[in-house]
């Protein structure tokens, strides 16, 4: 059988310990058909092969992001972006030149701000001064956070306050009226509302479904968004993705999209189980899960928060903040309650995948798993925690003896790449940064690990990614936490297939499996890291499909 497409001259790393390097690789259907020296490969060229040179580059499996938010990311891609923006001055600047451009929103919307953005809490009166006239609101990186002008909370409702459950909160002042700080999901999705984007929110606002469905033109404005955020993804070389929030809605979207040719990567999406909700809704993540099983698009698992972020002081600590003397927040589960609904999803047969970023967070879920282990027995099971910035030492040997995977984000430590040292630091505290953003203590515990952007929280840049992998600088008095360049590759290609249930289809490249490639414009075995982010994807294949190609 002749090969469709053959890439030699490469300096391939195709992440299979039997096999770790080759000069060429082979695909036809959709699959490698072969893996090996050039002349090997080269022999099973035909008059109809495109051979493509690849001058000595890296050739990898296509990229595998463990933890992003496809529809947001896609969503945001035409918000005005901040990230790195100081100052008033600076910030009524963008401000004032997006509105101009943007004469007929009804929403502006910043995306990228940080907590110290001015050298004070934001308020609306803040944002009043930059644009008065016209509803606009900024969305903090973490997503966990919004602070809107006063137009933008009267057109919403909430100018007045809102009841919201616990945990989410609009912050009212003195005057007895919004300060204009919203904190978590509940208290912003009025602001995202006017942006028109709650249908595309509802995976991670509350896990529910639209009512009534969105007709054929509302799916249409949501389907162009996503297909923003996978053309976008490709560019960055990803071939696989794991969704972290989601519903059946985003499903049936990236079906139609699949139908109309234009799916461009391997999609998971969760169902996402709220604190309030009963253990009976469990049915809908089933059927979402029996609905939609191809080498595709997946469900398989479900999603929960245990906690919020550091920076907000919502994320759920063992000690007290260090700058608020008696709070260390709360758990979204009680633990009795988590250990009751890790069982039972366990029990049916799912993937558990929970945000946890406090140190007593992380606790409260490893023993959720412990306990589901216990009632259900030793299964593949591969529940995983997502991010872990902080870790009780006695939590650490804990993860690999019961095989729970470490979901980390390689840009979000503070000072790794665009996320500033404060407030972050400070919160944590100097006792605990030694515990802080462990990525090597964890994998040398036997934790297998899966590297992420979180995007939109950050770029979804893969290589911008590595960059800060490979070149983060310990917290003072603190150990290295890198892993090296090989094992960084490995948590974004194979480390994440296997995270995801998808290692019998991609992450290596072995005949057989997925033709899912990403070829870069260096070898990047002999590019300094520090230079990475500079770095291009010269071609991403999908399933024998190419998905982007540079400057094409
Ligand atoms: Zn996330």
């Amino acid at each position: 059988m002749p090969a469709d497409r053959i890439i030699t001259n490469a300096r391939v790393l195709t992440m299979n310990p039997a096999q770790p390097r080759a000069e060429a690789v082979a695909m036809s259907g959709g699959q490698i058909l072969a893996v090996g020296t050039r002349a090997e490969v080269e022999a099973l060229a035909g008059p109809l092969t495109e051979v493509m040179d690849a001058h000595g580059r890296t050739v990898l499996p296509g990229f595998v992001e463990s933890h992003l938010h496809l529809g947001l990311g896609g969503a945001e891609l035409s918000h005005l972006h901040v990230t790195g923006l100081r100052g008033h001055d600076a910030l009524a600047q963008a401000f004032r030149s997006f509105a101009q451009k943007n004469p007929e929103r009804t929403l502006l919307m910043a995306q990228g701000a940080d907590y110290a953005m001015l050298d004070h809490p934001v308020t609306r009166h803040d944002l009043d001064a930059m644009v008065p006239d016209r509803p606009i609101a900024m969305t903090a990186h973490d997503h966990h956070t919004v602070w809107a002008n006063t137009a933008a909370l009267r057109s919403a409702g909430i100018l007045g306050g809102l009841q919201t459950p616990h945990g989410h909160e609009v912050v009212m002042g003195a005057d007895g009226l919004a300060t204009g700080e919203l904190r978590e999901f509940e208290a912003f999705a009025p602001i995202i509302a006017l942006g028109g984007e709650t249908r595309l929110n509802l995976g991670i606002a509350t896990g529910a479904e639209p009512s009534p469905w969105p007709d054929a033109a509302e799916r249409a404005i949501d389907k162009a968004k996503i297909h923003d955020g996978l053309r976008h993804c490709a560019a960055h070389g990803i071939t696989s993705m794991v969704n972290m929030d989601g519903n059946r809605y985003t499903l049936e979207l990236l079906r139609e999209i699949q139908a109309e040719g234009n799916l461009l990567a391997r999609v998971k999406v969760p169902f996402h189980l709220k604190p309030h909700m009963d253990l009976s809704e469990l049915d809908r993540a089933e059927a979402m899960t029996r609905d939609f099983n191809d080498e595709w698009l997946q469900s398989g698992f479900v999603k929960m928060f245990m906690d919020g972020v550091v920076d907000s002081r919502t994320a759920f600590m063992l000690n007290d903040y260090p700058d608020m003397p008696g709070h260390r927040s709360e758990p979204l589960f009680t633990p009795a309650r988590f250990c009751e609904v890790a069982t039972e999803i366990d029990r049916r047969g799912l993937q558990i995948a929970v945000h946890a970023i406090g140190d007593a967070a992380v606790r409260t879920t490893i023993d959720g798993y412990e306990a589901a282990q216990m009632a259900n027995g030793k299964r593949d099971s591969r529940h995983r925690i997502e991010h872990i910035e902080l870790i009780d030492r006695a939590d650490i040997a804990r993860l690999g003896r019961l095989g729970i995977i470490a979901s980390l984000q390689p840009p979000h430590p503070p000072g790794a790449l665009d996320f500033p040292l404060m407030p972050t630091l400070e919160r944590i505290g100097t006792a605990r940064w030694p515990d802080a953003y462990l990525w090597k203590t964890l994998a040398m515990a036997g934790a297998p690990v899966a590297f992420a952007s979180d995007w939109p929280v950050t770029d979804v840049s893969v290589l911008r990614g590595l960059q800060a992998a490979l070149t983060r600088t310990p917290f003072d008095g603190c150990g290295d936490e890198r892993l090296t360049l090989m094992e960084s590759l490995y948590a974004y290609t194979a480390g994440g297939a296997w995270a995801a249930h998808r290692d019998h289809v991609t992450g290596q490249l072995i005949p057989g499996m997925a033709a899912d490639i990403v070829m870069l414009d260096v070898d990047l075995e002999t590019t300094p890291p520090a230079e990475f982010g500079k770095c291009a994807v010269m071609l991403t294949i999908c399933g024998g499909t190419v998905t982007y190609r540079h400057n094409a």
